[in-house]
C-alpha cells in the first residue's frame, strides 16, 4: 500500500489497540511523521471515529482482529496497547481481560520474534497494586492481590511484563516496558468510567459528582500529549527494563473533584459512593529513571490539561 506521491520513512508500525484512547493519539503522531501504520483492534473499547482522519490515507491500514488469536504481518515495530484500561471495562469480562493480557502479549511477542520487530508493552502503574511506598520507583515489586476484582488486569500486566522479559532473555528480543500512570485527555469516552472523564462529563451535564470512598485516595494525572511523547522516547531509547511514565503532580480525588467543579460549576453537589475493592490508596510515579535514561518529563500542568479536556467534552456534548 505505498503510494509514491506520499512521503514515507519506511518504518512499518503495528499499533495494537490503535482505535482506543492512547493508541489513536500515538497513531496521529506516527502518521504525522510520515511512518506507515497498521492499526489492529477488536473495538471492545475503541472506536473507528478516533482514527477517522487516517482511514483513507495510503500509509494507513486497519485490521479488525483480536490479539488473543495469532496473526502474521510484516512490520518493524510493535506498540502493544490492546487491553481495556478502565476498571469497569476490564472487570466486565475478567477472564477475557486475563486472556488478552497473557495470550495477546504472547501472540504479539511471537510475531515480533518472527519478523525481528522492536516491541513496546503498554504496562501500567497497577503492577504496583496498592503500593506500600510512595512515590513508586521501578525497583519496587508491588503489593498486589492475586485473587481480587482488579487482579485480571494487575496480574495480567505483571505476566505481560514477565513474558516480555523472558522473550528478551531467551530469544534476544528488543523490548521496552512502559509503566503508564493515570492518563487523561481528549478522546476518553464519556462512559469510560475513569475518574477524570466521569467528573467532567457529570459536571458539564450539571449532575452530582461521584466520589468513591472519602476521596482521600491520591492519583497523579498525566496529559495524553506528554504521555505519547514519553512512549516515543522510550521506543527510541536503549532502555530495555521497565520505565515509569506519568506526571508526579499528586492530588486527592476530592481535590480533583473540587478543581473540576470550580472550572465548570462551583454549585454542583458532590456525592460519596462505596470505595471499590482493592482501590489503591496512593499513587505517584518516581520519574527519575525516565528523566535520566530517555530524557523525558511531562510539561502540561493539571490545570492546562483539564482545560483542554473540558473543551473537548463540551464539543462532544454540543455535537450530540
Ligand atoms: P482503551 O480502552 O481506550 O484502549 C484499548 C484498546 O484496545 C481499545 O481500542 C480496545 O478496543 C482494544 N482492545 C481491547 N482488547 C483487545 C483485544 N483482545 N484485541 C484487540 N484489541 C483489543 O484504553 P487506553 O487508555 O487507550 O489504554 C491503552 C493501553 O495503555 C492499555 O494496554 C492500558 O492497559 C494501558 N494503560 C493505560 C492507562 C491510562 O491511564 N489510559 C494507564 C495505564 C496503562
Ligand atoms: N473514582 C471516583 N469517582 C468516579 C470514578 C473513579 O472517585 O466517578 C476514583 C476511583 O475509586 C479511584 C480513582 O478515582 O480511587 C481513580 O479511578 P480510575 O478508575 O480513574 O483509575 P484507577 O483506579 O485505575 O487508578
Amino acid at each position: 500500500m505505498i503510494n509514491n506521491q506520499i512521503k514515507t520513512t519506511n518504518i512499518r508500525n503495528l499499533v495494537t489497540g490503535g482505535a482506543g484512547f492512547l493508541g489513536s493519539h500515538l497513531i496521529d503522531k506516527l502518521m504525522r511523521a510520515n511512518q506507515e501504520v497498521i492499526c489492529l483492534d477488536n473495538y471492545f473499547t475503541g472506536n473507528k471515529s478516533n482514527i477517522k482522519e487516517w482511514l483513507t490515507h495510503p500509509n494507513f491500514e486497519i485490521i479488525r482482529h483480536d490479539v488473543t488469536e495469532p496473526i502474521q504481518l510484516e512490520i518493524d515495530q510493535i506498540w502493544h496497547l490492546a487491553c481495556p484500561a478502565s476498571p469497569i471495562h476490564y472487570q466486565e469480562n475478567p477472564i477475557k481481560t486475563a486472556k488478552t493480557s497473557f495470550l495477546g502479549t504472547y501472540n504479539m511477542l511471537g510475531l515480533a520474534r518472527r519478523v525481528k520487530a522492536k516491541f513496546l508493552l503498554a504496562s501500567t502503574s497497577e503492577v504496583y497494586g496498592d503500593p506500600k511506598i510512595n512515590p513508586q520507583k521501578e525497583s519496587y515489586h508491588g503489593y498486589v492481590n492475586p485473587v481480587g476484582i482488579r487482579s485480571c488486569y494487575d496480574e495480567g500486566k505483571r505476566i505481560s511484563e514477565t513474558l516480555c522479559s523472558d522473550y528478551q532473555r531467551i530469544h534476544n528480543l528488543d523490548i521496552r516496558i512502559m509503566r503508564i500512570f493515570n492518563t487523561y485527555g481528549p478522546r476518553m469516552k464519556p462512559n469510560d468510567g475513569r475518574v477524570v472523564s466521569n467528573l467532567i462529563y457529570q459536571a458539564l451535564q450539571n449532575k452530582p459528582l461521584t466520589i468513591y470512598g472519602d476521596g482521600t485516595q491520591t492519583r497523579s494525572f498525566c496529559y495524553v500529549d506528554d504521555l505519547i511523547e514519553g512512549m516515543q522516547n522510550l521506543m527510541g531509547s536503549n532502555t530495555d527494563s521497565p520505565v515509569n511514565i506519568g506526571n508526579p503532580e499528586e492530588l486527592t480525588i476530592l481535590d480533583l473533584a473540587m478543581k473540576i467543579r470550580k472550572k465548570i460549576n462551583p454549585n454542583l453537589e458532590i456525592i460519596f459512593k462505596p470505595l471499590p475493592q482493592d482501590d489503591p490508596l496512593k499513587r505517584q510515579p518516581d520519574i527519575s529513571k525516565a528523566k535520566k535514561e530517555i530524557g523525558w518529563e511531562p510539561f502540561t500542568s493539571l490545570d492546562k490539561g483539564l482545560d483542554k479536556t473540558i473543551a473537548w467534552f463540551k464539543k462532544l456534548l454540543n455535537e450530540k
